[in-house]
């Protein structure tokens, strides 16, 4: 249910509301936007009697909202949420680009590829440092050895970075390195993991599960944000259809359709969308021109001795050359590059 306060409710007004709300046992989620406040009520809704806060001073109505996801729905929230992330600012005007290679295999492939996206202009350094691999044989990266280059190579080329966490466990090294918590597409419904991310105070990007519901995707938000932690970046990186062609099916249509439910930003993975290098690039500039507010691509600075996904990640050459498409993009949908 969100409390909507009249336009000129004043501060003491709120928290009169606020106060009511809390002693009826519900959880109260401010925001506060340019002309308004809303308060967004979760809890046991249906046995209230709302003309108990309609009548309070300063409320202007009382809805109960249908939608099941709440704190990331438009209707609480009618401005997008822009994350800023050491200056870098994700959901606002410039659309941003997250770069790296998937895993972080060691100094040397790291910080000559971090060099290379830093350079041609991408503001987040990704690189997965506990992967989640789908053979238990395969490479399951350097921990928090991975972790330590991570945030020497931001630092370095002045890049804020994003680590993947599979764990509760993990939560607290990976604070300590990097500026964007990871939650992967295998763990978008891990209930514990969500409420785990949901304490902390660094943002949190959270990939669609390959076979997860807008709705569904959108409650796992809910998880993270009713917790507190309301700096959430959806990322769409594909869907599992019929289609093998690919890896999996890039919904690029979830790009317009987040951005109507929800006032959270929205970026888009076409390097494990598509799980081809060559169908990379095409897929980033549809993602740009459809509104997104940033890519997640992998990049590699020797693709074809990669430890994971070699083949999906670009070139830094190709990656350069994608950074230039987007230039001429951006500006066609209103948008600019940081
Ligand atoms: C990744 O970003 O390295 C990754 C494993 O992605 P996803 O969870 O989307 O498969
Ligand atoms: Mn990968």
């Amino acid at each position: 249910m969100f409390v909507v306060m009249e336009k000129d409710a004043g501060e003491t007004m709120i928290e009169v509301v606020m106060a009511a709300l809390t002693r009826h046992g519900f959880d109260v989620h401010r925001s506060t936007g340019s002309d308004q406040t809303v308060l967004g009520v979760v809890g046991d809704i249906a046995s209230a009697d709302i003309r108990e806060f309609e009548v309070l001073d300063g409320v202007q109505e009382v809805v109960r909202v249908s939608e099941p996801f709440k704190l990331s729905s438009r209707s609480f929230k009618r401005e997008s949420t822009v994350i800023d992330v050491n200056g870098c600012r994700i959901g606002g005007k410039d659309v941003v680009v997250m770069a790296g290679p998937c895993a972080i295999e060691n100094e040397k492939q790291l910080f000559e590829t971090a060099r290379s996206v830093a350079r041609a202009g991408a503001k987040v350094l990704r690189g997965g440092a506990y992967k989640p691999r789908t053979s238990p044989y395969a490479f399951q990266g350097l921990g928090v050895e991975g972790l330590k280059l991570l945030r020497a190579a931001g630092r370095e080329f002045g890049m804020a970075t994003v680590s993947e966490v599979m764990d509760i466990s993990q939560i607290e090294t990976a604070l300590e390195y990097v500026d964007i918590i990871q939650i992967g597409a295998r763990n978008m419904q891990n209930f514990n993991l969500l409420s785990a991310v949901g304490q902390v105070r660094k943002p949190v990007l959270l990939k669609r599960g390959m076979a997860a519901t807008i709705q569904e995707w959108l409650l796992a938000a809910e998880y993270v944000m009713s917790g507190g932690n309301y700096q959430v970046i959806l990322c769409e990186r594909g869907i599992r259809t019929f289609e093998t062609y690919t890896r999996y099916t890039l919904d690029i249509s979830a790009i317009p359709i987040i951005q109507k439910l929800s006032h959270l930003p929205i970026i888009a993975d076409p390097s494990h969308a598509t799980g081809r290098r060559d169908k990379v690039m095409p897929l980033a500039r549809a993602c740009v021109a459809a509104g997104a507010d940033g890519l997640l691509i992998e990049v590699h600075v020797d693709p074809d001795m990669a430890l994971c996904d070699g083949p999906q990640s670009l070139y830094p050459d190709q990656f350069a050359q994608l950074m230039d498409d987007l230039r001429l993009i951006v500006p066609a949908v209103q948008r600019g590059l940081p």
